[in-house]
């Protein structure tokens, strides 16, 4: 069988060809994979600038936000069938006992950094024709939904994000506000606006783009506002929504992040997700950035991966999203390539807001 690799040490990506994997324990799951989502962390392991091979090993597979069909299962499994759909979480538990997450199934909170995660860090990915797959690590996803479920992953990061948020503004009961803000308009930032806007947030995108581009156009069609960067900074966006009450921050420009801090209103909650290159220095005014937090109840979180519990609900919410916006979810995915075509999936696209390998 087929599968996608890259070799830092030869800085090549190609097509390898493998043996087909077999179910090795009573819980494992064979699966043919259908599509690869491909985001802006395969595009860096490709560039050779982040990713690491599993032990022992030249090449790393890539791929981690996968749709797969259950081919077939291990003797001990019951809820899953051949031919149903699924997706797999990334990330895999560490092995330090001290590390109570992973022992828990949270490994997205592991405290040791020893996870290894599919497709990115000492594990293979899913852009093969078929893996194997233990049980535990998969979501089972309705027929409906096999056009769009290739989402499933990256929306997890904004249902982890909003679940965190939620948390923080249960200090405030009934008192806590719904005026949101997106910053960045990539494919988690659009559908965190979805997300936003499905929990009744007031929601903006603020973003990059000029007015004219197809991501405001779908921001729009979600009843966000869509809010061009060059027509205004996000610290003015914050004033002149009066006060913003959550802001996830999607660009991943360090820059961005404390202009964010000026925007986020009283008792607002920042929530940060893109991730910076290695180094960025910025003059800030620390005191100002200290007094903002401490004088308005501020919170700052960052997260990273995804539980059980928020590939649940972005499973049920990406049924929701179909109901209430009809073919909004399929319009992000703005190009499907086979394998052998792989490098127009990779290649960087300023008017592609998802790029899917179609596997199988
Ligand atoms: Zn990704
Ligand atoms: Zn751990």
């Amino acid at each position: 069988m087929r599968a996608l690799a890259v070799f830092p040490g030869e800085r090549a990506v190609r097509l390898v060809e493998r043996t087909p994997p077999r179910i090795a324990t009573p819980t494992d799951v064979r699966l043919r994979v259908l599509d690869v989502g491909i985001c802006g962390t395969d595009r860096e392991i490709c560039r050779f600038e982040f990713g690491t091979p599993p032990a022992g090993a030249d090449h790393l597979v890539l791929g981690h936000e996968c749709l797969a069909e259950v081919v077939e299962v291990g003797s001990e499994i019951r809820a899953l069938a051949a031919g149903e759909l699924v997706v797999p979480a990334v990330r895999r538990p560490c092995p330090h006992d001290a590390c109570s997450p992973c022992r828990s199934g949270r490994q997205d909170f592991c405290h040791t950094g020893d996870f290894v995660e599919h497709g990115i860090k000492e594990r293979h990915g899913f852009l093969a024709e078929e893996v194997v797959e233990d049980a535990r690590y998969l979501h089972a996803v309705p027929r409906e939904l096999r056009d769009v479920a290739v989402l499933v992953e990256p929306l997890t990061v904004a249902e982890k994000a909003l679940g965190q948020a939620r948390q923080v503004r249960e200090r405030l009961g009934d008192r806590a506000g719904n005026t949101a803000v997106v910053a960045g308009a990539g494919p988690v930032g659009l559908l965190s606006a979805m997300v936003l806007a499905a929990a009744g947030f007031d929601t903006h995108v603020w973003s990059l783009e000029p007015e004219s581009d197809a991501r405001a156009e779908l921001a729009a069609s979600l009843g966000a506002r869509y809010v061009p960067a060059a027509r205004e900074p996000l610290a003015r966006l914050g004033t002149r929504l009066g006060n913003v009450d959550v802001l996830f921050e999607a660009t991943g420009v360090p820059q961005v992040t404390f202009e964010a801090l000026e925007a986020l209103g009283h008792n607002g909650v920042l929530v940060l997700f893109g991730l910076p290159g290695r180094r960025s220095t910025l003059e800030v005014d620390a005191a100002a950035v200290v007094r903002s937090l401490v004088l308005r109840n501020q919170v700052v979180l960052g997260t990273i991966n995804a539980g059980h519990d928020a590939f649940a609900s972005a499973i049920r919410d990406l049924g929701t999203f179909e109901a209430r916006w009809p073919g909004v979810l399929r319009r992000l995915v703005t190009g499907r390539f086979p394998l052998d075509e792989h490098g127009e999936a990779l290649r960087t696209d300023a008017r592609a807001i998802k790029s899917v390998v179609a596997v199988g």
